[in-house]
């Protein structure tokens, strides 16, 4: 027979997302129900994690335990390797400019989700179903989910934070715009000779970035390295001594002899975006209200974005969470930071992989003035770390509007 439970909160999906989203919620005592899979240990991917958003993880308390596994990222490089007519001088970006130790932390994807999914299951409000959502039933005053476990949930606020297919988008009858892009990122870690110095360098080519970013102690780094999807494939096929060379060559040398440690993953990249960011009850987070391609390490920061939004609204509202009118605001406050990134983020890949001189001296000449203008490259660093500062920066009465 089946269980039918009542909670005000139903989350859909245990990806960091999920988790963050499920202990963010419950955080004022509130009754919430996460729906997913334990997060798997099998991926070896970094997240690069801006200041904002480690502040939003030490609010969920998880900050210490992520700075102990994590490595600042200092200085942020791009060098020029697309060997197009028109190319752009290497531009380097150093928190030191804009007053800061670091732009953001480094941390391994398994450690992250290893260190939520401990505060969920710590965490007494929080009641765990390990199983998928099987069907979704929208309602004018709740949600009814039924979980594969058989258990049926009813939930006046139900959070979709259910990955990229998003079975709960659907369920909320929000439509999205979708491209498969001619990319894929092949992922894994690598030691080198020589210290990386707590820098990230990004390689431009003409099939997308190829981007070390630095781990603890200094001689170890994780690389994303974004390309054709048949080049892809065919890295990941090499063996590790070919690949280590393969890299080296690619990255000119820089951080000495490679040597790739085991596990490769690759993702086919893609852009989505819906039409809205809630309805019928049925809020989007993270992944399930946006993709872009890994560029500029902007998605789960953007995510932890979603769910810091979503908690300051409904907390405001205890009552009826996912009333029309709370999802309404959830919908106007979300709309321009995550269209302003989705754009932005698409745009500097178009802008990369296109062949067109339009394309090549927009980014040749934007990126010669960001190396040039200290206050230009002030401005986007503050507004890459933290969207709105680099405005309150240059003008101090929008700071105190913010
Ligand atoms: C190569 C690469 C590098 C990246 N680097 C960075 C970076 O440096 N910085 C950054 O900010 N972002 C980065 N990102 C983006 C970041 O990884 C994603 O934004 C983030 O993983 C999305 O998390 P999510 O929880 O929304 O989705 P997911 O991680 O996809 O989680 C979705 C979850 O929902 C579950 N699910 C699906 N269907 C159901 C169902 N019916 N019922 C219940 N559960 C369901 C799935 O099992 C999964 O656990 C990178 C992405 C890639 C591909």
């Amino acid at each position: 027979m089946s269980e039918y439970i009542d909670v005000p909160i139903l989350v859909a999906g245990s990806g960091p997302a999920g988790l963050a989203t499920a202990l963010a919620l419950s955080g004022d005592g509130r009754r919430v129900l996460l729906a997913g899979p334990p997060p798997s240990v099998q991926d070896r991917r970094t997240t690069a994690l801006m200041r904002p958003a480690l502040a939003f993880l030490d609010q969920l308390g998880l900050g210490d335990q992520v700075r102990a596994v994590a490595a600042p990222l200092s200085v942020m490089r791009i060098v020029d390797m697309t060997g197009r007519l028109i190319r752009s001088p290497a531009v380097t970006f150093r928190a030191a400019e804009i007053g800061e130790e670091f732009f953001g932390l480094n941390i391994p994807n398994a450690d992250l989700n290893g260190a939520l999914a401990e505060a969920v299951r710590r965490r007494e409000n929080i009641a765990w179903h390990e199983c998928m959502v099987g069907e979704w039933m929208p309602h004018a005053d709740h949600v009814e989910v039924h979980l594969a476990d058989g258990t049926i949930v009813r939930a006046r606020l139900a959070v979709a934070a259910d990955g990229r297919d998003s079975p709960g988008r659907t369920a909320a009858g929000i439509s999205i715009r979708h491209r498969r892009l001619p990319q894929s990122a092949l992922v894994f870690n690598f030691a080198h000779g020589r210290h990386h110095g707590f820098t990230s360098t990004e390689f431009h080519t003409e099939h997308g970035p190829c981007t070390q970013v630095p781990l603890p102690g200094g001689f170890r780094s994780s690389l994303v390295w974004v390309t054709r999807p048949a080049h892809a494939d065919e890295l990941a096929t090499l063996d590790d001594e070919a690949l280590s060379l393969r890299l080296e060559e690619r990255q000119q040398s820089f951080l000495g002899k490679v040597t790739v440690e085991p596990g490769r993953q690759v993702f086919p990249l893609s852009s989505a975006l819906p039409s809205r960011f809630a309805a019928r009850r049925i809020a989007l987070v993270g992944e399930a209200a946006h993709v872009f391609p890994p560029i500029t390490a902007q998605g789960l920061n953007l995510s932890l974005r979603d769910v810091k939004e979503l908690t300051d609204i409904t907390h405001a509202h205890p009552d009826d969470p996912g009333a029309p009118a709370v999802l309404q605001r959830y919908d106007a406050r979300r709309r321009p930071d995550i269209l302003a990134r989705s754009n932005a983020v698409n745009l500097v890949n178009a802008s990369l992989i296109s062949s067109a001189l339009p394309a090549q001296f927009a980014r040749s000449a934007g990126l010669g003035l960001l190396g040039r203008a200290p206050g230009l490259r002030g401005f986007f660093m503050r507004e890459g770390m933290h969207p709105g500062s680099g405005f309150a920066a240059l003008v101090p009465a929008f700071a105190r509007r913010t």
